[in-house]
């Protein structure tokens, strides 16, 4: 396997009452697939909020390419290198898939972009936001509005949103929701590849796809990692199996 880009070490959050996350710890590694799964309410969207700086977790740490992160906002993190997509879209529907990628990329940067003029930022802007369309195969789609695009395509462009700044790291949160067979076969075999650039930590309820791209998997139930470990070992072990793949 190679080198360790994320880690997270005993991250816990509380909201009162609830454990939503308790004591996780999991790494990512260059070129791989980590996907994160379990049941609806398991806490992963809340532990990709904590690993990209939008909740605060009340323990644990969380390093990056060997640097402790864990007390800076959001807009640092993805400036030294974690991307990420949101489980529900925030895509600008009259705008074309390139200005989206260009205000995605100022949305994650934060201040950075503040003192820029407009046409300087623009510039700036272009560049890196086409080349990450072209990542995500959809350069000859770069001025089409979203709303003429397809779903897939949409959910295409999100990741190109979060490719845009260079990211060591991807966190995808369920990139391949309400898409068709077509859909995500197209997304998985994008993740395929971009994992050999880019190591992604994906949660996906695809199983499908889950098994197909993972290089490892972590099984969250209640806040807590009960299973660790590669497709085999996890579709085979009964504790998962009981948690999450039975139902
Ligand atoms: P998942 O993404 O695995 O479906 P979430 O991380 O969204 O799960 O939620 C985990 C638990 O934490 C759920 O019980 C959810 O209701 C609760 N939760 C998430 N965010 C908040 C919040 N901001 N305040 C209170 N409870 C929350
Ligand atoms: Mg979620």
């Amino acid at each position: 396997m190679g080198e360790e880009v994320l880690s997270i070490e005993g991250l816990h959050k509380r909201f009162g009452a609830l454990e939503a996350t308790r004591d996780v710890s999991l790494d990512l590694r260059a070129g791989e697939i980590h996907a994160l799964i379990g049941p609806n309410g398991a806490g992963k969207s809340t532990l990709i909020a904590q690993i990209a700086g939008s909740l605060r977790p009340d323990a644990g740490r969380i390093h990056l390419a060997g640097r402790d992160i864990t007390g800076l906002g959001v807009a640092a993190r993805a400036r030294l290198g974690l991307g990420r997509s949101f489980q529900v879209s925030s895509l600008a529907e009259p705008l074309s898939a390139l200005r989206n990628v260009m205000i995605g990329a100022q949305a994650r940067a934060g201040h950075s972009f503040r003192f820029w003029t407009p046409v300087a930022r623009d510039a700036r802007l272009v560049t890196p936001a086409r080349k990450a369309l072209e990542r995500v195969h959809l350069g000859q789609r770069a001025d089409t509005p979203v709303a003429a695009l397809s779903h897939g395509e949409r959910r295409q462009v999100e990741v190109a949103c979060a490719l845009v700044l260079e990211p060591r790291a991807l966190l995808l949160d369920e990139p391949m929701a309400g898409l068709g067979p077509e859909g995500s076969g197209r997304l998985t075999e994008l993740l395929e590849t971009l994992k050999r650039e880019v190591p992604i930590l994906l949660i996906e309820h695809d199983m499908d796809a889950v098994f197909r791209l993972a290089d490892r998997l972590s099984v969250l139930v209640d806040g807590h990692v009960i299973a660790h470990g590669g497709s085999d070992a996890i579709r085979r072990d009964p504790r998962v199996q009981e948690a999450y793949l039975g139902d």
